[in-house]
């Protein structure tokens, strides 16, 4: 069955049922006999999907979890209530003290900070290796554990040749992790490229209408102990209102990503050709680094990209006259957002141009030629 038809009838109840799965809000779970109540406990060691008690989910997450691991072609999928929980929890559950991490250098800060924060502050070696890196070599250590990696990267979309990558890596007996937020389960599949465990955070594109916070990590099937065992030890899950409003966005994946490239690319493609711009960094972009890589292993590109401008560039009175692009965090949603990037400033490996003065782009589900007006009347205002 195709994918797209697949997203139409997860998590769906027997017949005569609602077509999306109910939210189901419990701790306790009810027993009749002392003999359920063992039993219970016993299926739930070897099944993810028995309802025993509520810090380990209810019916509502396991359809969400059960969608997500099928998309993401994994052996079990594990849910958290944002996506640097999930991040974090995946780094952990391979990561003890004396260990080493590698982080590409082109992470997404908030999993930056994790690990200088917290995974040092618990007695883990971090080193950051660069994003067009095809093996870690140079980086590698006896105690090296785990490989954290994330293609396009955050911000400036560095793109990574992840099967060459991860085949090159498994020879030193790491365990890699990828942040595949950017893909959201649509565009590929760290797992069939060689990744152990892929996150997404569930945030952006795969709920899809700024208004659910939610990680999810799918892990291959070898490897998933550690995982499920530090997210029942930790008591991770997603309540079951922000599990139900999640698949309920993820309906609509396909068709809103479609949208979300189309006029991504079209608004990229029309910002290159101003005089006020430098770069445009943007995956489906024929001038981006790697963008035949991108091309080569992926279905497509979402509505992110970046923009370099000359130094002149009023870049904050530019987004301040912008009615349709709100200036937020975070992305994914259905509007159309920007602000202000300084993504080198904590890099290791830095280009040149640092200092030029650019702005992140989430372009919306809103109609083209009314986001293309607006850049414009932006632009015409500076003047
Ligand atoms: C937003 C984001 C995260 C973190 O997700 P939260 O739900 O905000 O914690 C992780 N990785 C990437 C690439 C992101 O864009």
């Amino acid at each position: 069955m195709k994918r797209e038809t697949k997203l139409m009838h997860y998590g769906r109840s027997p017949k005569p049922g609602p077509a999306n799965p109910p939210v189901v809000r419990a701790s306790t779970i009810l027993h009749e006999t002392v003999a359920s109540f063992r039993d219970t406990n016993k299926r739930r060691e070897k099944d993810d999907t028995v309802l025993s008690y509520g810090r380990r989910g209810t019916t509502t997450a396991y359809a969400l979890a059960n969608a997500v691991c099928d998309l993401e072609g994994g052996d079990a999928s594990f849910l958290f209530p944002t996506g640097i929980a999930a991040l974090a929890g995946a780094i952990s559950a391979y990561s003890s003290s004396g260990d080493h991490v590698l982080i590409v250098d082109s992470i997404f800060p908030a999993t930056r900070t994790y690990c200088e924060n917290q995974l040092r502050r618990n007695g883990v070696e971090i080193d950051y290796f660069s994003a067009d890196a095809i093996d870690i070599d140079e980086w590698v250590k006896p105690n090296t554990k785990v490989v954290i990696l994330e293609t396009p990267g955050s911000n400036t979309f560095d793109i990574m040749d992840l099967s060459k990558f991860c085949k090159n890596a498994k020879k030193h007996n790491v365990i890699i992790i990828a942040d595949n937020t950017y893909g959201s389960g649509w565009y590929y599949r760290p797992l069939e490229f060689g990744c152990d465990v892929s996150v997404i955070a569930g945030t952006k594109y795969l709920s899809g209408h700024a208004d659910v916070m939610m990680g999810i990590a799918t892990s291959r099937q070898e490897i998933s102990a550690p995982l499920r065992q530090l997210v029942h030890n930790t008591g991770q899950i997603l309540a079951p209102d922000e599990a139900y409003a999640c698949l309920r966005g993820m309906r609509t994946l396909n068709l809103r990503l479609e949208r979300h490239e189309q006029t991504g690319l079209a608004l990229a493609n029309w910002l290159l050709m101003r005089d006020e711009v430098v770069e445009v960094l943007h995956p489906g972009l024929s001038s981006h680094p790697g963008s035949e890589i991108w091309k080569r292993d992926a279905s497509g590109c979402n509505g992110m990209f970046s923009v370099k401008f000359k130094l002149s560039f009023a870049a904050d009175d530019f987004m301040d006259s912008l009615t349709l692009f709100s200036i937020g965090t975070s992305w994914g949603g259905f509007e159309s957002l920007v602000m202000p990037i300084e993504p080198y400033k904590n890099r290791k490996y830095k280009p040149e141009n640092t200092s030029l003065p650019m702005i992140r782009f989430q372009t919306g589900l809103e109609h083209q030629d009314d986001l293309l007006d607006d850049l414009s009347n932006a632009f015409s205002s500076l003047k």
